[in-house]
C-alpha cells in the first residue's frame, strides 16, 4: 500500500461489525467477560481501547513498526520510552531537541539516575566519541527544533547499532510523510501527534512505534504501568487527522518553499533555517534521507531588530506556541518554547533573541506573505 493510502485504509480504517466506514468511539473503561478470562481481546481500558488500538496500528503501519503505541502526549510518549532504561543507564541526546524534552531530561529522568551526555547529532564523530560501555540509547529529532538541523539518521544509527544502543528518533517535525526513521535503521520512532499528524490544532496526542518485538513487549508493559493513555475521542480526531496528512503536508511545503524565498531576500533578515535551502549545512542528507523539506521555518531578523515587535504585528499568522497545524503559528523560541533552556545553553545551540519560528500553514500564499509584510513594515 502506498504512504497515501496508508493514511485512510491503513491500521483498522472501519467496523467489522455495522459497516460504519470510520471506526467508532468505544467509551468504555471495561469489557464484558463470558467466562472468567474469557473475552473477546479487551480487559480494561488502560491495557487496551478498540478506537486506541485502531491509531496505534496505524502508526505502525505508517513508519514500518511492529506495533503502535499511543499517549495522552508527545511528552507522556518520550516518558514511556525513557522508563525503558535505569538508574545508571546512559543516553546520548541531541543538542537542539524540543524543550520540553530538555526538561523531563534535566529536571526529572536525571533525578530518577539516567544519565545523560548531550551532543550535535548532526556530527556522527560526535555521537561516536559520546558512548560508553552503560550507553544505552541515542535520542535524536531531525529536522531539530528550532534550528532545522539534519543528523544523517542512516549512519548514527548504523553506528550505534553494533554497541547494542537503541536509536530512538523524534519524527514529528517531518512526519512519515517525508521522513520514515525505521527505514533508515532507527528502533523507535516518537510522535507528538499534537503538530501534524493531528494537524488542526485540536488535540493533544503522542504517538511511538518499534522495529523490536522487544521493545514492543517493553513499551506495552510500560504504557499500562504508568498509565498515560490516549482517551478514545482523542484516538479518533488524530485517525480523522491523518487521512489528510498527505495533501496537508505537501501543501505545508509548498507555502513553506514559497516564503523561504521571499524571507531569502529580505533585506530586513540575517539568516533563513530551512533544509531545503542549497546552503543549508545539512541540505545534501535531508535530499537524501526525506521525501520533502516540510513546513517549518526559521529565521533571524538582523541584530538588534525586534523578534517580539515583528509577531505582536501581525494578524492573520497567529502568535502561539506549537507547530504542524492547517493555520500559520508564529513564535519566539528563546521567550516561549525554548524559555525553559538556560540564556548559555541556548546562545550555545545558537537560539538568539531575534530568532523567529514559523509553523508555515495551509492559506492562501498571497495573505501570508501580505502578513510578513505587515510585520516588517513595523521593525
Ligand atoms: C510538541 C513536541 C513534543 C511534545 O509533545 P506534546 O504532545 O506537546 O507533549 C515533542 N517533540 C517535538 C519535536 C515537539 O514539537
Amino acid at each position: 500500500m502506498k504512504k497515501q493510502t496508508t493514511y485512510i485504509h491503513g491500521g483498522i480504517s472501519h467496523d467489522e461489525a455495522t459497516g460504519s466506514v470510520n471506526v467508532p468511539i468505544h467509551h468504555t473503561t471495561t469489557y464484558k467477560q463470558d467466562k472468567v478470562g474469557v473475552h473477546k481481546g479487551y480487559e480494561y481500558s488502560r491495557t487496551g481501547n478498540p478506537t486506541r488500538a485502531a491509531l496505534e496500528q496505524l502508526i505502525a503501519d505508517m513508519e514500518g513498526g511492529v506495533r503502535g503505541f499511543a499517549f495522552a502526549s508527545g511528552s507522556a510518549g518520550t516518558h514511556t520510552i525513557f522508563s525503558l532504561f535505569s538508574k545508571g543507564d546512559h543516553v546520548i541526546v541531541g543538542d537542539d531537541v524540543y524543550g520540553g524534552t530538555y526538561r523531563l531530561i534535566n529536571k526529572v529522568l536525571k533525578r530518577l539516575g539516567l544519565t545523560f551526555t548531550v551532543v550535535d547529532t548532526s556530527v556522527a564523530n560526535d555521537v561516536k566519541k559520546a558512548i560508553r560501555p552503560e550507553t544505552k540509547a541515542l535520542f535524536l529529532e531531525t529536522p531539530t527544533n528550532p534550528l532545522l538541523k539534519i543528523t544523517d539518521i542512516k549512519t548514527v544509527a548504523a553506528l550505534v547499532k553494533e554497541r547494542e544502543i537503541l536509536t530512538i528518533v523524534d519524527n514529528t517535525f517531518a512526519t512519515p510523510h517525508h521522513q520514515q526513521p525505521l527505514h533508515l535503521g532507527a528502533d523507535i520512532v516518537l510522535h507528538s501527534a499534537s503538530k501534524y499528524l493531528g494537524g488542526h490544532s485540536d488535540v493533544v496526542a503522542g504517538l511511538v512505534t518499534t522495529t523490536s518485538e522487544t521493545v514492543a513487549d517493553d513499551l506495552a508493559f510500560l504504557q499500562n504501568a504508568i498509565g498515560g493513555v490516549l482517551g478514545p475521542m482523542d484516538s479518533w480526531l488524530v485517525q480523522r487527522g491523518i487521512k489528510t496528512l498527505g495533501i496537508r503536508m505537501d501543501a505545508h511545503e509548498r507555502n513553506a518553499k514559497q516564503i523561504v524565498d521571499y524571507l531569502v531576500n529580505h533585506e530586513l533578515i540575517e539568516k533563513v533555517y530551512y533544509p531545503g535551502l542549497i546552503d543549508h549545512p545539512g541540505h545534501e542528507i535531508a535530499k537524501e534521507q526525506m521525501t520533502g523539506f516540510g513546513g517549518m521555518v526559521s529565521f533571524e531578523l538582523k541584530e538588534g531588530l525586534s523578534g517580539k515587535a515583528f509577531v505582536e504585528s501581525l494578524e492573520l499568522i497567529t502568535l502561539a506556541e506549537s507547530l504542524g497545524a492547517v493555520e500559520s503559528l508564529i513564535e519566539i523560541p528563546a521567550l516561549m518554547t525554548h524559555g525553559s533552556i538556560t540564556p548559555e545553553d541556548r546562545l550555545k545551540t545558537g537560539i538568539k533573541d531575534e530568532l523567529v519560528r514559523l509553523s508555515v500553514g495551509i492559506e492562501d500564499i498571497d495573505d501570508l506573505i501580505e502578513d510578513l509584510n505587515r510585520g516588517f513594515d513595523q521593525l
